[in-house]
């Protein structure tokens, strides 16, 4: 990290290294020559004589694997989906109803492990992943920090109640984002639906349906009897054409949490959505202002996994501390730079802390004045 000794100071400074120890000593700070000083005490030594430290820049870039794709390391990679709606319009029916249609879920006998997204693999073969985010909330931090996880929306509408509020914000957060959308008109077996008035305030939106003429995608479908989960599934795999998804799943991986918390016998824990590379059993890496190893994998089933390639969630046992939903997960040649980055980060965060309290303090003293 960050620090000096007071001979290499010296040396720096050009002067002999026992001035700067004798300086030190009636400045009240009893070193030796080998001993560290840290950037604040460098900075105080130095200005006694004259010079002023200048903070070299970390590159935390050329760390972290730089690496540039060319087109033919590209492959195609599953969508990333986030259902978004109003509270009741059925989003955590319609995931069920999706879950459903898994054809490994069905094989394993249900889903048993909760670590916020599905991998959903499909009887044609294809593979959709949704995020069960607490929806608005992850999406709106990770674009704040400019930084998307995914790649179409799909917007629950109830038939029977029609455009609400929150279905008004997600419209406005996936525009905002550049993400597309694709409407699930749910609810459709209820006697009171109206598809064709959700269509008519979707328009008034600027979403127009395609049997309206228009390029948005809107399925009907009830989460309830499973009418038209197959149709949506499939929209989706056709939007994700359209959309050409590629990563190259050949370098260290980079990614997202998407939630994290502290497992009594694990340790911290953390589901990590790959976005390019493949993460491996072993892998290095950094994370917020934690580095970690990976020492286990969980797919969205619990099952132990070795790989994970680009769009697909794994829960990721290793982590040196609970990192944040959101933060980048990317990883590094060996253990020593991810630690450097970490210290590095977690450094600066302190910093910003401190500069915080020192503002809020100072403020403080002058409302008294
Ligand atoms: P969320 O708040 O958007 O996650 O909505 P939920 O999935 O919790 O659903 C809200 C309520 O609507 C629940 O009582 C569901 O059983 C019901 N519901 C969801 N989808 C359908 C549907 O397609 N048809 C009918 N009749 N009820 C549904
Ligand atoms: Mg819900």
């Amino acid at each position: 990290t960050e620090a000096i000794t007071v001979g290499d100071l010296a040396k720096r400074m050009g002067v002999k290294a026992a001035e700067v120890v004798g300086r030190m000593m009636k400045m009240g700070m009893m070193v030796t020559l080998n001993q560290s000083l840290d950037t604040d005490d460098a900075g105080i030594v130095a200005s006694e004589f004259g010079f002023e430290i200048e903070r070299v820049g970390f590159e935390e870039e050329g760390l972290l694997a730089a690496h540039e794709d060319s087109p033919e390391e590209m492959e195609t990679r599953p969508p990333v989906v986030t259902i978004m709606g109003h509270v009741d319009h059925g989003k955590t029916s319609l995931l069920d109803s999706i879950r459903h249609a898994d054809v490994v879920s069905g094989e394993a006998g249900g889903i048993t492990q909760h670590i916020g997204a599905y991998d959903v693999h499909l009887p044609n073969g294809g593979q959709v992943v949704f995020l069960d985010t607490p929806g608005h909330e992850a999406f709106t931090q990770m674009r704040a920090r400019g930084s998307q996880v995914t790649d179409v929306v799909v917007l629950v509408v109830a038939a029977d109640d029609g455009i609400m509020e929150q279905t008004k914000e997600a419209i406005s957060h996936s525009k905002a984002a550049g993400v597309p959308i694709v409407v699930a008109i749910n609810k459709i077996d209820k006697p009171g639906a109206d598809p064709e008035r959700v269509r008519r305030e979707l328009s008034e939106r600027g979403l127009v349906s395609e049997s309206w003429g228009g390029d948005t995608i809107t399925v009907e479908v009830s989460a309830k009897t499973g009418q038209g989960v197959e149709e949506l599934l499939e929209m989706l795999q056709l939007q994700s054409e359209v959309l050409e998804l590629t990563a190259n799943p050949n370098k260290p991986a980079r990614g997202h949490v998407l939630e994290a918390r502290l497992d009594k016998g694990r340790g911290p824990v953390g589901t990590v959505l790959v976005q390019e590379g493949t993460l491996k059993a072993g892998d290095s890496f950094v994370c917020g202002t934690f580095a970690g190893k990976v020492r286990s994998m969980l797919d969205d089933r619990g099952k132990p996994v070795d790989l994970a390639g680009p769009s697909i969630p794994v829960e990721v046992q290793g982590f040196g501390g609970v990192p944040e939903a959101g933060d980048e997960f990317s990883v590094v040649d060996s253990e020593k730079v991810a630690r450097q980055i970490a210290d590095h980060r977690a450094m600066k965060k302190r910093e910003a802390e401190l500069s915080a309290k020192t503002k809020t303090s100072l403020e403080g003293f002058f409302e008294k004045m």
